[in-house]
């Protein structure tokens, strides 16, 4: 048999991993569509609008992104702690850089804090500033984008999680403190992009242009590496980044007129929708992880107790022969050594009778119990396997949802009937199925199950059960089989040797090989019950 590919690795499950869901993919569109309707209105009708100066607008908006963007990032370090991943440190970086730059900015705003703005800023400062912004967000994201498919050594960082959040706070703080005291500095040389403390100069046009495309080369980037919500809800916001520069250089190239206000509505718009996203898929997370962390403990609290039922039903059984053994033993090896008068046979034969007595009772007792385990101690049925298919998938629906997993199904319809036990049968596809969904929760991509039924030429009626985890290691392959072998950390190992065992019982057969692409591919086969036709 082929290697299936590596047995699933444990994979933090962040935000950074999680797949987004096609409602999130729709959701996502239909913000990036709806900015594309509000831009042209504000780029169309709206272009030539000039809105009173409302001196409270300025400090409003820059205090909010300030707030909001240090609380994703906040979140996002979080993440980049459970995870230990460079990439998510980078996207986490970006947010800190974004809303700290956002405070020179605010401080240097002609006529919020001072006529001229504070800090000894100049006529070209806030706006260099902004472009400053405009450029470090999307350069982290390119980072960030860059770092994701690095092989772990080299996207995973060691060492405290403390000292390397707080060299990466530090480092973003000094960036931007040094970026602030170099532009006031600066100010004198620095190319005009604002030609008085309203309007800005052709130049802004070309320095947008660059910053766009240079937004554009992030949005593709994440784009071609996209795997998560993370990704897919960053898209969105480069894309309000793009459509925020555009109006502020090209439709309103004027502070406080229509198109400036509704740039700086746009990014606003696009922090706050970031900063929810992250907030309902935490919450998200949580309550899943919670649900399962119940459903984990209810299902091991019952296999323990069916374990505890089960050897202390074998102990009890077992104990009356045992003693009877013991004492007869005894009893007939003192009739042996007795001495005077002389050893009596007779007793001690009578003795190692009963020993042989209680010896076939212990027997019977250890064959009462297997008999009880086997399927032909149970009631056979005439039963339809996509019946017991369906009856499967729907004690397995929680799980499924849990873990974002679509099912295609591929059932023959007229398949004929086998004979079987349901439950012993339903109970090997549930423990099939919640192994596959096992697999793929550890892994990003499509997660699909399949499960098909057909008849085999044979005589049998075949079942596979497919997903597309990371599929079974080479070494692996022969052993999960075994009795108490196991890769999880919370498995026992006796799912897969319980299944053989019920299906060999049922006359079938039990395999495994590897999915076309990736993933596993288990199938079992039941013979068709006799008289039964398609
Ligand atoms: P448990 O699930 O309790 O660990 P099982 O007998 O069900 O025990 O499975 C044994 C091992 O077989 C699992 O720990 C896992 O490594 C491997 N395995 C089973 N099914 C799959 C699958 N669909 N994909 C990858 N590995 C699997």
């Amino acid at each position: 048999m082929r290697a299936v590919s590596a047995v699933p690795e444990e994979r933090p499950l962040t935000l950074v991993t999680l797949p987004p869901s096609r409602t999130q993919r729709r959701l996502a569109l239909g913000v990036v569509l709806a900015s594309l309707i509000a831009f042209s209105i504000v780029a169309g009708p709206l272009s030539t609008f000039q809105l009173p100066r409302i001196d409270a607008f300025v400090p409003c908006y820059g205090t909010a992104i300030v707030v909001n963007d240090l609380i994703t990032a906040v979140l996002l370090l979080n993440q980049s702690a459970i995870s230990r991943s460079r990439a998510t440190l980078a996207v986490a970086s970006a947010y800190l850089f974004a809303g700290l730059m956002v405070i020179p900015w605010l401080l240097t705003f002609p006529g919020v804090f001072a006529p001229g703005g504070l800090l000894g800023a100049g006529l070209q400062s806030t706006a260099w500033l902004s472009v400053l912004r405009y450029f470090g967000f999307p350069a982290f994201i390119i980072g960030y984008a860059l770092l994701k498919d690095a092989d772990p050594p080299r996207g995973s960082w060691e060492g405290s999680v403390g000292a390397t959040i707080l060299s990466h706070v530090a480092m973003s703080t000094a960036i931007v403190c040094i970026a602030t005291v170099l532009v006031i500095a600066s100010d004198a040389y620095l190319p005009a992009i604002a030609i008085d403390r309203v309007h800005f100069s052709t130049f802004w046009r070309y320095l947008a242009s660059c910053l766009i495309v240079w937004c554009a080369v992030a949005i593709t980037l994440l784009w071609f590496r996209r795997l998560s919500v993370l990704d897919l809800w960053l898209m969105v916001a480069l894309c309000a980044y793009a459509i925020e520069i555009y109006l502020s250089a090209f439709v309103g190239p004027a502070r406080f007129s229509a198109a400036w206000i509704a740039a700086r509505i746009f990014g606003f718009v696009s922090s706050i929708l970031v900063l929810s996203v992250l907030l309902h898929e935490i919450t998200t997370l949580y309550t899943q992880l919670l649900r399962a962390v119940l459903a984990h403990r209810r299902e091991r609290e019952a296999r323990l107790l069916t374990g505890d039922t089960v050897s202390a039903s074998i102990a009890h059984e077992i104990k009356q022969p045992l003693t009877a053994i013991a004492a007869s033993a005894k009893a007939g090896l003192n009739w042996l050594d007795r001495v005077d008068p002389d050893p009596n046979v007779d007793r001690a034969r009578d003795a190692l009778r009963r020993v042989e007595a209680a010896g076939q009772s212990a027997d019977a007792v250890i064959e009462n119990i297997r008999a009880h385990f086997k399927v032909g101690a149970r009631t056979h049925a005439s039963l339809d396997i996509d019946d017991v298919i369906q009856g499967a998938l729907a004690a397995v629906r929680d799980r499924l949802r849990i873990h974002r997993v679509a099912v295609r199904a591929d059932l023959h319809g007229l398949l004929p009937r086998i004979t079987g036990e349901r439950i012993q049968l339903q109970q090997v596809l549930v423990n099939l199925m919640t192994n596959a969904i096992d697999a793929m929760a550890m892994t990003n991509g499509e997660r699909v199950l399949f499960i098909s039924s057909e008849v085999r030429d044979s005589g049998y009626v075949m079942v596979s059960v497919e997903d597309t985890g990371n599929g079974i290691a080479t070494d692996a392959v022969d052993r999960i089989f075994n009795p108490m072998f196991t890769t999880k950390p919370d498995g026992m190992g006796m799912g897969l040797s319980i299944c053989r065992s019920i299906i060999e019982a049922h006359h079938g057969r039990l395999w495994v090989t590897p999915n076309h692409g990736r993933g596993a591919m288990f199938h079992f086969t039941v013979p068709i019950a006799s008289g039964s036709a398609c």
